[in-house]
C-alpha cells in the first residue's frame, strides 16, 4: 500500500471514528480526521503523528454542509497532497425522542449528519477514486436498522437510508474499481453510547446489556476499525455493496 493514499474519516475525533482514524495511519494511509470538534480531530491527528505515522486534522466542518464538505476535501487534498482514495463516512448524531415528539427540525439534523454528510462527501470524492481507478468506500450504519431501535425512529430511517445508499452505489461504481461497503455497528463502548446510559435510555446499564451480548462484552471501537481496515485494503476489492455486521452477535 502506497504511503500517498489518503483516507479521510468523518467524525475522526471521537469513539469509533477516532479508532479507525488510528487504524488507516497505522495501515500507512495518510490520513485526513475531519470532525465538527477541531479540538478532538486535532488531538487524534496529533496522536497518529506521534507514533510516525501521517496525519491532518480537519476540524469545524459539518459533514451536514455542502459547501464546507467540498471545501474541506479541497484542503485535504492541499494539506496530504494527493486524492482522496479512502472515504470513512463515520459522523453521526443520535436522539431518542417518542415518535410523536420529533420536530421537523429533530428528523431534518439527523437526517442532514448521518445521510446527506455521506452524500455530499461522497460526491466530492468520487472523482478522485474514478480518476485513480481505484476507491473504497465505508459508510458507518447502525445494527439498529437492521433491529428496529424504539424512540428512534428519525436515527433508524437514517441508517437504514445509508445500507440503501450503500447498496446502490456500490453497483454504479463497481465498474471503477470503487468499493462501497457499510458497517452497521451494534453496542459499541463510545461517549455516544455512555450518554445514552447515563440518560437511562438504554433500558438497562452497559454491564447488563453485555451480558445478553453472545460475545458476552460490549464492543470496542478498535473491533470497528479492524473491520474498515480490511475492507480498505487491497484484498477486500471483490467485497462490495456488503453489510458487515461487528455486533457480538446482537444481530445476524
Ligand atoms: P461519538 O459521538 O463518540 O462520535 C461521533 C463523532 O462525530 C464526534 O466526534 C462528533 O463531533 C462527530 N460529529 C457529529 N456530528 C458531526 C457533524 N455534523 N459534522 C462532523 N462531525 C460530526 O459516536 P460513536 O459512537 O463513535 O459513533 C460513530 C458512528 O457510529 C456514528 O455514525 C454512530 O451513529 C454509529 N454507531 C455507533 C454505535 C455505538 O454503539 N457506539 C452503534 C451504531 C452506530
Amino acid at each position: 500500500m502506497s504511503e500517498s493514499r489518503t483516507a479521510l474519516v468523518t467524525g475522526g475525533g471521537s469513539g469509533i471514528g477516532r479508532s479507525i482514524a488510528l487504524r488507516l495511519a497505522e495501515d500507512g494511509f495518510a490520513v485526513a480526521v475531519l470532525d465538527l470538534n477541531g479540538e478532538s480531530a486535532e488531538q487524534v491527528a496529533e496522536e497518529a503523528r506521534q507514533k510516525g505515522h501521517t496525519a491532518a486534522a480537519f476540524g469545524n466542518v459539518d459533514v451536514s454542509d455542502r459547501g464546507q464538505a467540498d471545501e474541506a476535501v479541497r484542503r485535504v487534498r492541499e494539506t496530504l497532497g494527493g486524492p482522496v482514495l479512502v472515504l470513512v463516512n463515520n459522523a453521526g448524531v443520535a436522539r431518542t425522542e417518542s415518535f410523536l415528539k420529533i420536530s421537523d427540525d429533530s428528523w431534518n439534523r439527523i437526517m442532514a449528519v448521518n445521510l446527506n454528510g455521506p452524500f455530499y462527501f461522497c460526491q466530492a470524492v468520487v472523482p478522485d477514486m474514478k480518476e485513480a481507478g481505484w476507491g473504497r468506500i465505508v459508510n458507518i450504519s447502525s445494527s439498529s436498522a437492521q433491529s428496529g431501535q424504539q424512540y428512534m425512529t428519525h436515527y433508524v430511517a437514517s441508517k437504514a437510508g445509508l445500507i440503501g445508499f450503500t447498496k446502490a452505489l456500490a453497483l454504479e461504481l463497481g465498474p471503477a474499481g470503487i468499493t462501497v461497503n457499510t458497517i452497521p455497528p451494534g453496542f459499541v463502548d463510545t461517549p455516544m453510547l455512555r450518554a445514552s446510559e447515563e440518560r437511562g435510555l438504554l433500558g438497562g446499564t452497559v454491564d447488563h446489556h453485555a451480558e445478553l451480548t453472545p460475545v458476552r462484552r460490549p464492543g470496542r471501537p478498535e473491533d470497528i476499525a479492524a473491520a474498515c481496515s480490511f475492507l480498505v485494503s487491497e484484498e477486500a476489492g471483490y467485497i462490495t455493496g456488503q453489510v458487515i455486521g461487528v455486533n457480538g452477535g446482537r444481530n445476524t
